[in-house]
């Protein structure tokens, strides 16, 4: 076990990657061990055909998820993550899908039980730092949500003695974040589609990305991870997840580039008290 510990909490195979890719990288490469709690294996949605007959062997409904575990573990040995954990349950859609009745889906979880996994993981690994999902998840996808009411559960629970006391000895780990990003171009974008007639509301290739109502959860970040040594390790962990892309390949512009080089988070625990941090290391304040 190294002296510095990190742990990211999120519900899809992609999510570490797409999000705090590079601040993964960084730390792992620093001679932090870097943790990922996975909640589900992201069974939902359509891919092609082809890219699913390596699983024809399993049941339908096990292939994308086999598919998206296998594409996890190499984004996991390319950002060097020191463990995968997965909680076992399945990917719940977006809002309104038929998956969300799944009883398997990680919304129908018993969420008492879902805090005792993540508090025997914290109270094993014992990392300083967790990060996950902020109260809206992001663009409010019910999976991020739920698994960000059940990490801030588990950060308060884990240094109890009373609280699971079959999850091991209790550890209190000492920061919290959210992974958050900067609202002000996603404001004027909106403010662009407004303008050419197109509706914020109904954004993205399935149309059911609300852009206005992820500009309304205005979390700032207090937190800079400078990331451009890593950059190109993020897009290839990026890239391990095949099954997400539609289209063709990803274009990584100029553009593109120089938005991505910091990841920003907000610390939440200890709270900030309306003090304007500006901090650059996760672990910033914790010592040696
Ligand atoms: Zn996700």
């Amino acid at each position: 076990m190294k002296d510095k510990r990190l742990l990211m909490a999120f519900p899809h195979p992609d999510d570490e990657s797409f999000g705090p890719g590079g601040t993964i990288a960084k730390y792992a490469r620093e001679g932090v061990d870097v943790h990922y709690v996975c909640a589900t294996r992201g069974e939902v949605g359509t891919v092609d055909a082809e890219m699913l007959k390596p699983y024809e062997h399993l049941p339908e409904d096990q292939r994308l998820g086999a598919l998206r575990g296998q594409e996890l573990r190499q984004a996991a040995d390319i950002l060097q993550l020191t463990g995968l954990h997965y909680l076992g349950y399945r990917d719940s859609g977006m809002p309104d899908t038929e998956p969300n009745r799944d009883p398997r889906a990680f919304i129908n979880a018993d969420p008492d039980r879902v805090t005792g996994q993540l508090v025997k993981i914290f109270r094993a690994v014992k990392p300083q730092v967790i990060v996950t999902f902020d109260p809206f998840g992001g663009y409010g996808h019910p999976d991020h949500i739920f698994i960000h009411h059940r990490v801030t559960e588990a950060f308060q629970a884990a240094g109890d003695a009373l609280r699971y006391p079959e999850a091991g000895a209790p550890y209190q780990p000492r920061k919290l974040y959210w992974t958050v990003f900067p609202k002000r171009l996603l404001k004027f974008f909106v403010l662009v589609l407004r303008v050419t007639r197109r509706d914020p509301t109904k954004f993205g290739r399935n149309g059911d990305i609300d852009l206005k109502e992820i500009v309304a959860h205005d979390y700032p970040p207090t937190t800079h991870i400078d990331i451009r040594q890593y950059y190109a390790i993020k897009q290839e962990a990026s890239r391990c997840h095949t099954s997400q892309f539609t289209g063709g390949p990803m274009r990584f512009g100029k553009l593109q580039k120089w938005l991505a080089a910091h990841e920003t988070f907000r610390l939440v625990e200890p709270s900030v008290d309306g003090r304007r941090l500006k901090e650059r290391d996760l672990f910033e304040g914790l010592g040696g």
